[in-house]
């Protein structure tokens, strides 16, 4: 995974300095590139899921940056998101509301119908998207109650698959095979089928309009193999100092990590507030001149300490703590997660820096 040297060197060159804490460099140009390549796979449409604020990378900037390329459906989970969205992004694109609302409080919204409750309350109210549940039981209408469906301008019908990471899992098959008998229910209406990893399940999993969040902001969309997107976090941090330590010292708090020989430290300025999960100590590792150093000891709040025996560390001079060399996916499974969290997580304390 390499991103071109530009937008490497615009992030090392906004560094951060030691007052400053940790820097979030987020490659719009990268985000557009996944949303791109996206398309190219998918026999379909490719929206943008935006919900979460861009999955914490800034929903109104990605949104900006994806529609200039072309993106003409976003999705958002929340009401107040999709408002937002809309201040942002003017007239023109889809903004559809993955956890449905009230009629009458978002006007130029589209809402994703889930329950009977809903398709009630908005039958004669305008275009909906109708989710109907295909086996992941969460949200979504059950398919008995197509039944009893009031009227509904349907704008697409749409289903979420449950385990679309994992290939070879049947739920797959059943779901697809679910999603098709309700296609054929709603002739001549399009349908919306695959997220990130369900438009690389192959084109039996294609529809009018996939949803894919992850692979756009990097995560790896086919877990266990390369990952085919390009990644577009880059999370700097800058040594704060270096110390000496002799073979037996421990280090951090509750001196749980005892230098096993003569080592050289750095305390960098990142810590679990900026979003540098605390579980991934012991695990997680760091980028310093190419190499990877190893996080030492708990991780707090504010600082973390990485072994740079041995290398060319200076004072003030970063340490990468995510980024292409060392992707999102790489500290969540430090972490015992996945990257999903890690880049929802990334907070708002870090200094961030558009590329
Ligand atoms: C979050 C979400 C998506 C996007 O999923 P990714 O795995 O991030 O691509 C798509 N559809 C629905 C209904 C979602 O809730």
């Amino acid at each position: 995974m390499t991103s071109p040297p530009s937008s490497a060197a615009a992030c090392a060159l906004a560094a951060p300095a030691a007052e400053e804490g940790a820097l979030l460099c987020i490659d719009l140009a990268a985000i557009v590139a996944n949303w791109r390549d996206l398309c190219a796979r998918h026999g379909g449409a490719v929206a943008a899921v935006v919900k979460a604020d861009a999955y914490g990378l800034g929903a109104e900037a990605v949104a900006r940056a994806l529609a200039a390329a072309g993106c003409r459906h976003f999705f958002v989970a929340l009401l107040e998101e999709g408002l937002a969205l809309r201040r942002a992004l003017g007239e023109g694109p889809m903004i559809a509301v993955l956890n449905g609302f009230s009629p009458g409080h978002g006007p130029g919204l589209l809402p994703v119908v889930n329950t009977p409750a809903m398709a009630a309350a908005w039958s004669g109210r305008g275009p909906v998207l109708l989710h109907v549940d295909t086996g992941m039981e969460r949200l979504g209408l059950p398919m008995a109650a197509l039944d009893q469906l009031p009227p509904l301008e349907i704008a697409f019908v749409m289903t979420h698959l449950a385990c679309a990471e994992e290939p070879a899992h049947p739920m797959n098959a059943r779901q697809r095979e679910r999603f098709a008998a309700l296609r054929a229910r709603f002739p001549g209406v399009p349908g919306s089928l695959a997220n990130s990893s369900g438009i690389f399940l192959g084109p039996g999993f294609a529809s009018d309009l996939a949803r894919p969040g992850a692979a756009l902001y990097g995560i790896n969309p086919t877990p266990g193999r390369p990952n085919p997107m390009r990644c577009a976090v880059r999370l700097l941090a800058p040594i704060l100092q270096l110390r000496q330590v002799a073979a037996g010292t421990p280090v951090g708090y509750g001196a749980r990590w005892i230098a096993p020989r003569e080592s050289v430290i750095a305390l960098v300025a990142a810590g679990y507030a900026d979003g540098y999960l605390r579980a991934a100590a012991g695990r997680a590792v760091g980028v310093l001149a190419g190499q990877p150093v190893p996080v030492v000891g708990r991780i707090s709040m504010d600082v973390t300490a990485f072994d740079v025996t041995g290398l060319p560390a200076a004072e003030g001079e970063p340490i990468e703590l995510i980024g292409p060399a060392n992707p999102p996916d790489a500290l969540a499974e430090a972490a015992g997660t996945i990257a999903y969290e890690v880049l929802v997580r990334l907070s708002r304390r870090c200094r961030r820096r558009y590329l």
